[in-house]
């Protein structure tokens, strides 16, 4: 039986990723600030350090995947820095700290959560990103609260998918067995998208936002995605950045992939 932990497991994207792993036979260990096996703030280096010191107490030092889902959205009058704590911080200070248990584990697979805000939101800050990716957190959040949270939101997913291509091919994590890459889903209906939907600056933007498929994604279609990653027949995956949005990014932005690279 493999043990995964599964962070934001309360809501959304993390509820049914921890229900279709638990479904499928393994032992799920949930992390979430409520209603969790580990009930910790991720926003806080005290609570990251609780969620790695539990979850390593209770998988025994060894864990066979990682999920990384916790996160907040831009909202109005929520603090931009909250965000570069909860989404970067939370899911970068979780894969290091939990590296250890998985390098362990058996063919281990981490999958972090990026969005497709990075490609489909004009503007985001390369000065937070790089902030973010320079691992000084107090900077970051000082960098963050430059702007509204609405537009760190975007730059907290790309630092995330940055930091997942930069380690998954290094010796720590491809080169330890453990398989690092990062989903980024598009607009999914959950409890943080009914937020955005609410928003008196957001909600307009969100009605027109194109999904070619004709509807949001489902928590669910998310979750299989991951368990896809997390699983065997996924082994060749190590360092992608997988959209899963319903056509959103390929409809906005159809010929900028790939980057022309020159030599
Ligand atoms: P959600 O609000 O349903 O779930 C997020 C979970 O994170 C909640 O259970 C919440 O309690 C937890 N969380 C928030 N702050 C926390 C903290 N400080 N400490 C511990 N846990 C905390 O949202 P969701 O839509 O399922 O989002 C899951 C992930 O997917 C997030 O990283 C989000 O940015 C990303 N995402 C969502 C969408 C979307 O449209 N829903 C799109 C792209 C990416």
């Amino acid at each position: 039986m493999r043990t995964i932990a599964v962070t934001g497991a309360a809501s959304g994207i993390g509820a049914a990723t921890a229900a279709r792993l638990a479904h499928q036979g393994d032992r799920v260990i949930r992390v979430d600030l409520r209603a969790a096996d580990v009930t910790c703030d991720l926003a806080t280096p005290a609570g990251r350090q609780t969620a790695i010191d539990e979850v390593t107490r209770r998988c025994g030092g060894t864990l066979d995947g990682l999920v990384t889902c916790a996160g907040l959205g831009g909202a109005t009058g929520r603090a931009a820095s909250l965000l570069v704590s909860v989404n970067y911080f939370g899911t970068v200070d979780l894969l290091t700290g939990l590296q250890p248990a998985l390098a362990g584990g058996d063919e281990a697979s981490a999958v972090a959560i990026s969005s497709n805000s990075t490609t489909v939101q004009p503007g985001w800050s390369p000065e937070l990103v790089a902030a973010c990716l320079s691992g000084d957190e107090q900077e970051a959040r000082r960098v963050a609260d430059d702007g509204a949270s609405m537009q760190a939101y975007p730059a907290t997913k790309v630092a995330i998918a940055r930091w997942v291509r930069r380690h998954a091919p290094s010796p720590e994590w491809a080169g330890a067995g453990i398989r690092l890459n990062a989903v980024a889903p598009g607009l999914t209906a959950t409890p943080l998208a009914d937020e955005t939907r609410n928003d008196p600056v957001l909600g307009r933007v969100i009605e027109q936002f194109p999904i070619p498929v004709g509807r949001p994604g489902r928590p669910e279609e998310i979750a299989a995605f991951i368990a896809f990653l997390l699983g065997p027949d996924a082994r060749f995956f190590c360092g992608s950045v997988v959209w899963v949005d319903g056509g959103s990014d390929a409809l906005l932005r159809p010929d900028d992939w790939p980057a022309l690279w020159a030599l």
